[in-house]
């Protein structure tokens, strides 16, 4: 850390600071261009006119959502499991639920994507995994988060196509991305070796679901050193099943999605809350999991998941209850998420923040109402809103299990 006074174009002043999950200090982080370019311990910061005095609250990293599909983000939950694996869940919400389905695709793509920035940003989440091909919206500069790229995919062993050729057609030095096991039944444990047959499964690959994977599918997947992307509130949904932890966790590279509202039960954050109390997963491990393992998984580049001089200026801030970060995960949701930072760029801010802001950075910011309460997003609400409804009905739009409107 330097103590070298540059010229800051953000500075964050008198928080609490996360910089690791059993490590949290009063610091003042000085953003430029970007990244965090300073974090001091003094008392008396360099005074700047681009301040924001944090007191009171606490900064944590920004966190990463590992797995969703932004396409899907104006759907109801749709199913009437219990299935046996996605096959089945895939051809029965075909055969049952043809006008739900016709209607939410009858949404223009780009609007939608659009929605499941949102619905990420809404709770802290700074970049994302979006699978299924990368939309134009998603590749804008004013995307509300940041969408992972330079990686390859594939749906699945049944659905996906090609796979080897999608695994090969990944970018060099990206990760391989692909649904695999999601069901209870002999087709969901059969596909692990089926990958392996294909030579899919190595060090740059991360299996999503995981659900059918045993104690010996884990000695495999970490025989070969691929990663496990889990959903579990997506597979309590389905197959009325939950990921065995006390198996899963044995795999060094398990991390957290939160896949999309045709399944999951809400956001990223409702989807660590479940881990915790459903799952048996240690709040500390669910942390990880949503930070420093889906940096790595991902192979994201600038110190995300993390609070580091040198990183991006990704930044997520709540109320300090002076207690530490870890304690907060197990009751955290959206109402908690204050402000959002993402490349030092004020993202989303609560009304109780909001005349904390510099003038400068309130410009563009829009207030979206989600059931209840008010966020000032840098998105263009008004319109957003307005063209959706114009499709859905005014009063339709909801996102995860949450309406949404203009407020
Ligand atoms: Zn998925």
């Amino acid at each position: 850390m330097s103590d070298v006074i540059l010229s800051h174009d953000l500075t964050l002043s008198g928080a609490k600071c996360a910089f690791d999950a059993d490590v949290c200090e009063i610091a003042t982080i000085a953003i430029a261009n970007g990244y965090i370019r300073d974090i001091s311990y003094a008392a008396s910061p360099e005074p700047s006119f681009m301040e924001i005095d944090l007191s009171g609250y606490l900064v944590m990293p920004g966190l990463i959502n590992a797995h969703d599909h932004l396409d899907f983000a104006l759907f109801p939950r749709l199913g009437r499991p219990p299935y046996r694996n996605y096959i089945e869940w895939g051809e029965d919400i075909h055969r049952c639920f043809p006008e739900v389905i016709a209607r939410y695709r009858s949404v223009p793509k780009d609007l939608s994507v659009w929605w499941g920035g949102v619905k990420n940003l809404l709770c802290g989440v700074t970049t994302v995994s979006h699978h299924n091909p990368l939309r134009p919206a998603m590749l804008r500069e004013d995307f509300p988060v940041r969408v992972l790229r330079g990686h390859g995919w594939g749906h699945s062993l049944a659905l996906g196509g090609d796979l080897p050729a999608a695994h090969v057609a990944t970018p060099q030095g990206g990760v391989f991305i692909v649904h695999a096991c999601e069901g209870i039944d002999a087709i969901a444990r059969g596909e692990l070796g089926g990958f392996d047959t294909l030579n899919l499964l190595n060090k740059d690959t991360a299996l999503v679901h995981g659900l059918a994977i045993d104690e010996e599918g884990v000695t495999l997947v970490n025989k070969r050193s691929a990663a496990l992307i889990i959903c579990p509130s997506s597979n309590k949904f389905l197959f009325q099943r939950l990921p065995d932890i006390t198996i899963l966790r044995n795999i060094p590279n398990l991390t957290l999605g939160n896949d999309s509202p045709l399944t999951a039960q809400g956001d990223l954050l409702d989807e660590i809350r479940f881990i915790i109390h459903h799952c048996g997963v240690e709040a500390k491990i669910a942390y990880e999991m949503v930070t420093l393992a889906p940096a790595k998984v991902l192979r994201l580049k600038n110190c995300e998941g993390t609070i580091t001089v040198g990183g991006t200026a990704d930044l997520v801030v709540i109320r300090d209850t002076r207690v530490n970060i870890i304690e907060r995960m197990p009751e955290l949701s959206i109402e908690n998420i204050e402000l959002v930072l993402i490349g030092g760029h004020v993202q989303l801010v609560s009304e109780d923040l909001l005349e904390r802001i510099p003038e400068g950075e309130k410009k563009d910011l829009e207030p979206l109402w989600v059931d209840g309460i008010v966020r000032w997003l840098r998105v263009k609400v008004e319109k957003l809103v307005y063209d959706t409804e114009l499709i859905l009905g005014k009063g339709e739009v909801r996102i995860g299990n949450r309406s949404v409107r203009a407020a």
